[in-house]
């Protein structure tokens, strides 16, 4: 995604089962490697990190 992902929009590079499709390959965006999963971002299961990340991404929100 040459122009970067915006917030709520599934990224390009996401397969069905849910996993990197550029993990291990340079073209993977830098603050996607820098990223190291986190508890309190991610909760324990995909569940908790949808809720988390929307809850994050609407509390930080510009508008
Ligand atoms: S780690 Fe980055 S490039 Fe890979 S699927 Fe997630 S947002 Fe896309």
């Amino acid at each position: 995604m040459p122009a970067g992902k915006p917030a709520g929009e599934r990224c390009l590079h996401l397969s069905v089962e849910h996993l990197c499709q550029l993990f291990g390959d340079p073209r993977r965006p830098q603050v996607c490697g820098d990223f190291d999963a986190d508890p309190e971002v991610c909760g324990d299961s995909r569940e908790d990190a949808i809720r988390l990340l929307g809850w994050l991404e609407q509390a930080t929100s510009a508008a």
